[in-house]
């Protein structure tokens, strides 16, 4: 129907070369390494007068290498004085990136090394006021700020393409680690604490609070993080792994104060130390401010112990594992989880872990590998189990497979799968297309460019590092490629024999089950009791008195209006008053508009297109998320569902479908409705994927209902996950979704409602029907007519919805989980509006100055906020919070404390630069001319809310308080959480039961 056409028309779609010239002339961040392809350029960005074996500030330069793969050159040094370990990353990026990580290898599960990653960001020397790096989040344009605790390691990364701000934020890290503060009322605010219940009366019972203890309770809720937990500690027992690095709560319990001070001294030490710096900035600079004011003064001590490889076992081992109850389990009989895990290579043989990832990919990834195949398509369970596959974290490397969802009768037939599989594939090995789909995702992963690239790098490398691994040597990624090719040619039998060695013949693993248990909850808290009946018993009035007078002090510090003024800021000048304007070119292929951005793509063609599905029956639409769900997975032409997933992994980096649903800028009552699809090739591949979607539009095969229920059945597995793990997100969905049109049918589409849809679907086992309706939607929107795309290449190559409206909507759906996720969502205004600008900065002060505080620090929430969003919703939530209805009582405190506006100009200029950190933030060349294709603003638009940020004042910010937020029409309010007395009580709430 005329789709051969167009996709042969957009293949030969050719844009003039002179453009390249003028859109670099334009483009502040041409940085996206167009370097690449030229061989011959050598990287010398920031480092040009260096060389081997000189000294500079203290470090002596060790090696300059170049990896002209990754188009860059990296240099390592390493500090004489105190022996720090540096990697420089010189290339031509604007967003630069620090990190400083220091092996961290705890003896006991008390989360003393993340409690510490916590305190550290507290206060320092130089900056004592409380919660330095919190305080920074708002006077910065970074475009990532984090710390994060891995089993051995933790590391402190940071990003901004602003030199100022990169200075800035260097000295505000470097400070934290080598000298913070660590004060008592730091450790009881993200440790853990005895606090009354009211805190301002001694009279009342005591209780646990703490950040950690409490952001550790949320993580134990998510069955699939203890599963992993439990496998880690048991495969890997006599080290640090056997221990629990984020803290198991009742042994978190056990830390005192002391001993995080202790592991501080001994672990954060610049000779145990290792920086990471990434991007076009000079490196003289680092090397200077970070010798001077930080490592100079440091005399070496021995490194933090080296983490031995875990002893091999002559035997197998089993263990069995309690968990709590699925509330999303489709068949309540069916919640039980097997795995087995392998202890397989050191991470130091970098080449070894370059094949098992490879290895992995070939056993599980896509309906082409022999896992998929006998495990999952029986649909014996709802999916693999989340820990399933390659993982090269820990100094043994491991690999973990096994489903979850299954009977408990179940258990030996899917131990049994799991042997039987790994012999068939010892026997025959793997196809050579298979072999060569996977080396082909390698190759375009390098080439594929991303804003994060310095960043993710510094990630991966970690690991490896920290056991002492030369980070260099792992990017040589094409050198490995030809050694593994080179491998297969010399030896049929290698990959066959690999799967003998590290599988069949290998007694080090280790089986998991995991079964809920109806007393889960009601043990842990039974504990938690008995440990605080115990800890009360032993405190004297004395003590007790104490304990108030402590938390006296702490409600004190918490609630003083710290100066912030030592700290380091950016200024309202910093921010570029231009913003970039991509050019952008617009052709009509046969009727269709295409898009197009020439852009230093690296040899990758980047195509996104949009259905519009606005004169699709309603009945049918309900059915459009599932239908994107399947679209690319369910066969296509002549191809079934395996040979169209090889196709597609052989010559792309993937096909997407997904829904659609864009606000116009001006008013929140019009939308766009559609599917957005897009995909990526090497540029040589370009016919195939056109080849490819034009399978998929002309003859979709929906008629394989085993397949279908194969997907569905996973899905509601995932979906079940991500609750657990993401619940304020389906809270503040679900909180707007009775406000506008489009929240209305994100709720459909993505929310709670959503979830319960799909899982009453795989309830009747029935997916005939199903299939029905998607033959109807794909005959419907499949169609030219409906669609408009773009391309980002180089040179060469609503009244329906507004019924739903209801004045207030309190919902509490009931999880049995210890922690709350809440929200509050009201109306807001949409993109073009003068009041959108204003709303988003008093999102930004009502965070930082009053929900943050509240939410996290007194509160003991993991977080909570404000947001203003295009879609017109101004949105409060909270995150693995111990209140509920408590927090909702502090969104509405929170618009009083606006309306007073007692916060001064800084407080606003923070705030703006809390939300230019995010529209700021670096776009890759595929990203180019989405904000215009996806959401219909142009760049003229984007310069004036650019500009309507800047001019915000304070009379702004109360008028748009009093307007949106003092008393709304409508609004709506959504907890995710325990049962609670008062929502089953009060009429007003409708509660649910999952
Ligand atoms: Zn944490």
């Amino acid at each position: 129907m005329g789709y051969s056409h167009l996709f042969n028309s957009l293949r030969s779609l050719k844009v003039p070369t002179t453009r390249l010239h003028k859109c670099f002339g334009v483009t502040k961040r041409a940085a996206y390494s167009v370097l690449a392809n030229t061989s011959e350029a050598r990287v010398h960005v920031g480092i040009n007068d260096l060389s081997v074996g000189s000294e500079y500030e203290g470090f002596q330069v060790k090696s300059i290498q170049e990896v002209q793969d990754l188009a860059l050159t990296a240099v390592r040094l390493s500090h004489l004085k105190t022996g720090a370990d540096y990697l420089h990353i010189a290339r031509e990026d604007s967003n630069n990136v620090f990190c400083v990580g220091f092996r961290t290898t705890p003896k006991d599960s008390t989360g003393v090394s993340h409690i510490l990653e916590h305190t550290v960001l507290c206060g320092s020397k130089q900056y004592p006021g409380r919660d330095p790096f919190f305080k920074m989040l708002n006077r910065s344009l970074s475009t990532f700020m984090n710390a994060m605790t891995g089993p051995d390691y933790t590391i402190y990364p940071f990003s901004s393409q602003n030199s100022k701000d990169f200075k800035n934020l260097l000295s505000v890290y470097l400070d934290a680690v080598f000298y913070p503060q660590l004060r008592e009322l730091d450790f009881l605010q993200e440790g853990w604490r005895l606090e009354n219940e009211n805190p301002l009366s001694q009279e009342t019972p005591l209780q646990f609070k703490g950040v950690v203890f409490n952001e550790m309770k949320g993580a134990f809720s998510d069955a699939s993080y203890g599963l992993n937990q439990h496998v880690m500690r048991n495969l890997l027992p006599s080290h640090t792994y056997g221990n629990c690095s984020g803290g198991d709560p009742p042994k978190i319990l056990d830390l005192t104060w002391q001993q995080l001070k202790d592991f501080h001294a001994k672990h954060y030490h610049p000779s145990n130390s290792r920086f990471y710096t990434y991007g076009n900035m000079p490196l003289k600079e680092h090397l200077q401010f970070i010798n001077q004011n930080y490592l100079k003064s440091f005399e070496k001590i021995a490194p933090s112990e080296e983490v031995p490889n875990e002893k091999r076992w002559s035997q197998p081992r089993r263990i069995n594992i309690e968990a709590r109850e699925d509330p999303f389990a489709t068949n309540p009989e069916k919640q039980t989880s097997a795995v087995v895990s392998y202890a397989l290579s050191d991470i130091n043989d970098l080449y070894e872990t370059f094949v098992l990832q490879i290895l992995g990919e070939l056993l599980t990834g896509g309906p082409n590998s022999p896992f998929y195949h006998n495990l999952l398509e029986p649909n014996i369970g709802t999916g693999y189990s989340p820990v399933t596959g390659f993982d090269s974290h820990t100094k043994d490397t491991t690999f973990t497979i096994g489903l979850q969802g299954i009977h408990s009768k179940d258990v030996d037939k899917v131990l049994g799968i799991i042997r039987s599989t790994f012999e068939e594939v010892a026997r025959t090995g793997f196809p050579a297309e298979r072999i060569e789909a996977v080396l082909h995702s390698i190759e375009l992963a390098v080439k594929h460019q991303t804003s994060n690239f310095g960043l993710s790098m510094a990630m991966n490398l970690t690991p490896l590092w920290n056991h002492g691994s030369d980070p260099v040597e792992a990017l040589y990624i094409n050198s490995k490629v030809e050694k593994f090719r080179q491998n297969l040619h010399e030896n049929p039998d290698y990959l066959k024999n690999k799967v003998r060695q590290y599988f069949i013949d290998n007694t080090h693993q280790l089986v998991a089950v995991m079964q809920p248990d109806k007393e889960f909850e009601t043990k842990l808290e039974q504990e938690e009791k008995s440990i605080l009946e115990a800890k009360c018993q032993s405190l004297s009035e004395e003590d007790k008195t104490l304990i108030f007078a402590k938390n006296q002090e702490l409600i004190a510090m918490q609630n003083n209006v710290n100066d912030t003024e030592c700290l380091p800021t950016l200024q309202l000048s910093d921010i570029s008053t231009q913003a970039e304007r991509v050019q952008l070119d617009t052709v009509k292929l046969l009727g269709v508009p295409v898009q197009v951005a020439v852009q230093p793509t690296n040899g990758i063609t980047y195509f996104h297109g949009v259905l519009n599905t606005s004169g699709l029956p309603e009945k049918l639409k309900i059915h459009l998320p599932l239908f994107c769900m399947a679209a690319t997975k369910m066969g296509a032409g002549d191809m079934d569902y395996r040979q169209l997933d090889q196709q597609i992994e052989h010559k792309t980096g993937g096909l997407s479908f997904g829904l659609h649903l864009t606000e116009g800028p001006g008013s929140v009552q019009s939308y766009e409705q559609g599917i957005a699809f897009s995909s990526h090739c090497l540029d040589r591949n370009l016919p195939d994927m056109f080849q490819l979607w034009q399978s998929i539009f002309n003859r979709l095969r929906l008629v394989d209902e085993n397949r279908l229920e194969t997907l569905i059945r996973n899905l509601v597995g995932d979906l079940g996950n991500s609750l657990t793990h993401s619940g304020h997100h389906f809270a503040m969905t679900h909180a707007g979704s009775s406000l506008t049109p489009t929240a209305h049918l994100k709720e459909l589409d993505e929310g709670v409602t959503y979830i319960r849809r799909v899982k009453a679907i795989a309830e009747t086992n029935q997916f005939e029907p199903l299939l029905e309706c998607m033959h109807e939607i794909a005959k419907h929107v499949l169609v030219k007519n409906n669609m408009r795309c773009a391309l980002n290449m180089t040179a060469d190559s609503q009244e329906e919805a507004t019924k739903h409206l209801e004045a207030v909507q309190r919902t509490h759906y009931v999880l049995p989980v210890p922690v709350n996720f809440t929200s509050k969502v009201v109306p807001g205004a949409p993109y073009l509006s003068s009041d959108f600008a204003p709303l988003r900065v008093l999102a930004g002060i009502m965070s930082s100055k009053f929900l943050h505080p509240e939410i996290r620090e007194k509160g003991g929430a993991y977080g909570g906020g404000a947001a203003a969003s295009a879609t017109g919703l101004f949105s409060f939530y909270s995150y693995r919070d111990p209140k509920s209805l408590e927090t909702v009582d502090t969104f509405d405190r929170a618009v009083e404390w606006a309306l007073k506006a007692n916060y001064n100009e800084e407080a606003i200029k923070e705030a703006k630069l809390r939300v230019f950190q995010k529209i700021d933030a670096p776009t890759p060349p595929s990203g180019k001319g989405m904000r215009l294709f996806l959401s219909h603003i142009s760049d003229e638009q984007f310069a004036a809310q650019r500009q309507q940020l800047i001019d915000v004042t304070k009379d702004d910010l109360v008028r748009v308080c009093q307007d949106y937020l003092r008393q709304p029409a409508v609004h709506g309010v959504t907890i995710i959480g325990p049962p609670n007395d008062i929502t089953t009580r009060d009429p007003s709430w409708n509660v649910e039961f999952s």
